[in-house]
């Protein structure tokens, strides 16, 4: 039987490519700019870190985990999201006393163990910022500008932004007993799963897309959590509103947003995009000041934010951008002595930094044309016995369908000129 690709996962080639590499290539450079640095973490972690990082009661750790044991029986993980093994890294590395306040990003798969659909994948990317050491809502408000950029220099449309907060230890329990006095009132009125959610976590409950459970969210009388928010998270909650204000970034204040997973402090946030259908959430994050406790560490606050890549691409395939780039000449060699010559002349080329695409004397003229007109290549280099007897290379313009004979120089005042023309 054909094997094919694990269920969720999916291979990445020909012009998709192209738009992997541009949104990489984005979110390095803003990153750079921004004065944020990359931080590579294990594709696997200690079970331990995700259990305790993410929250026993989420989804995330409840049923979309890959875990096993190794052949020493440590339980491990592939990271099903980069914030708990960012931290991590920061503890174990004793950032908290070197350098306490640090910006750094990581981009990379994640796998998580769900249905997979549009735009949702067990083996899936995401590129994630996180500011280590910074209590500062202004750091909110920079995370939230460093994504929104990236999204709009990508030409993405229809983004909304979410915002809310879901306070901190010292209002977040008040909100909770609140929520759970009120929703155990409507039992009848939630779904089945809902149930199971009250029990073990209530927030978890506003996560539910159900329309009966939406039903209940929607009513005058639920309670939200602005209404419970402590003196501190209020003051953080409208700086930050405001400074999003002054960059001039528009939001809609969702006080039912409390996002996926445990450890998320004070601001929430989600960006959505209109055009996507039900896997709608392009990226999100928030604060985490009480993570690195969590992990055993001192107190540590942090601010960070995810996208999800493949979503990203989806949408640039759907706005029909293409970023693919042909190499400039294809060299079709007629003979083995032609090979060796554009052989020679593909290390030039190369010390020149003119891309090309060499292919070999198996095959004749026409499979080399049809095949540059395929890869859509415009300049063919090639060498037969005529052009070896006048020591030359053949251009041929599969625009024009002109053909020319030309020294190594005229090749390559040949490609400066076009290159300039461009
Ligand atoms: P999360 O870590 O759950 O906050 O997710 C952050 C972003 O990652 C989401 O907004 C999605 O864009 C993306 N994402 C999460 N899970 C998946 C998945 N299974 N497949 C593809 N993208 C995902």
């Amino acid at each position: 039987m054909e094997i094919k690709a694990p269920r969720g996962t999916k291979d990445i080639f020909g012009e998709e490519v192209f738009l992997w590499q541009r949104l990489e290539e984005a979110v390095h450079r803003n990153a750079f700019l921004f004065g944020y640095r990359e931080v590579r973490t294990p594709i696997f972690e200690y079970t331990e870190l995700f259990a305790r990082g993410v929250g026993e009661e989420t989804d995330i750790v409840q049923k979309e985990m890959y875990t096993f044991s190794d052949k020493g029986g440590r339980s491990l993980t592939l990271r099903p999201e980069g914030t708990a093994p960012v931290v991590r890294a920061y503890l174990e590395h004793g950032f908290f006393v070197r350098e306490p306040r640090v910006k750094w990003y990581y981009i990379g798969p994640m796998f998580r163990y769900e249905r997979p659909q549009a735009g949702r994948m067990r083996q899936f990317h995401q590129f994630g910022f996180e500011a280590l050491g910074f209590q500062e809502p202004a750091c909110d408000a920079e995370i939230i500008a460093l994504a929104w950029t990236i999204y709009k220099e990508l030409g993405l449309l229809d983004l909304s932004l979410e915002l809310n907060s879901i306070g901190c230890p010292k209002c977040k329990p008040r909100y909770i007993g609140a929520l759970t006095g009120y929703l155990e009132e409507e039992k009848e009125a939630l779904c089945e799963n809902c149930l199971l959610r009250l029990e073990k976590n209530p927030l978890r409950v506003l996560d539910c897309k159900a329309e009966k459970c939406q039903e209940v969210f929607r009513r005058p009388s639920f309670p939200v959590i602005q209404d419970f928010l402590c003196e501190e998270c209020r003051e953080h909650e409208e700086r930050l509103f405001r400074l999003i204000e002054g960059l001039g970034i528009s939001f809609v204040l969702n006080p039912r947003l409390v996002r996926g997973l445990d450890y998320y402090t004070k601001t929430v946030f989600e960006i959505k995009v209109k055009t996507l259908g039900a896997q709608d959430a392009i990226g999100g994050g928030g604060r985490y000041d009480g993570l690195s406790q969590v992990l055993g560490g001192p107190e540590v606050p942090g601010v960070g934010f995810a996208a999800g890549m493949e979503r990203i691409v989806l949408l640039l395939e759907k706005s029909g951008v293409s970023f693919a780039q042909p190499p400039f000449f294809y060299l079709a060699p007629q003979d083995e002595k032609g090979e060796e010559i554009l052989l020679s002349l593909s290390q030039q080329l190369k010390g020149l930094n003119i891309p090309f695409y060499l292919d070999f004397a198996a095959k004749g003229l026409r499979y080399h044309l049809k095949r540059a007109q395929k890869m859509d290549i415009r300049f063919v280099v090639i060498v037969g016995e005529e052009e070896r007897k006048s020591k030359a290379f053949s251009l041929k313009d599969m625009a024009s369908g002109e053909q020319t004979l030309v020294s190594l120089e005229g090749l390559v005042e040949f490609w400066r000129r076009e290159r300039t023309a461009c």
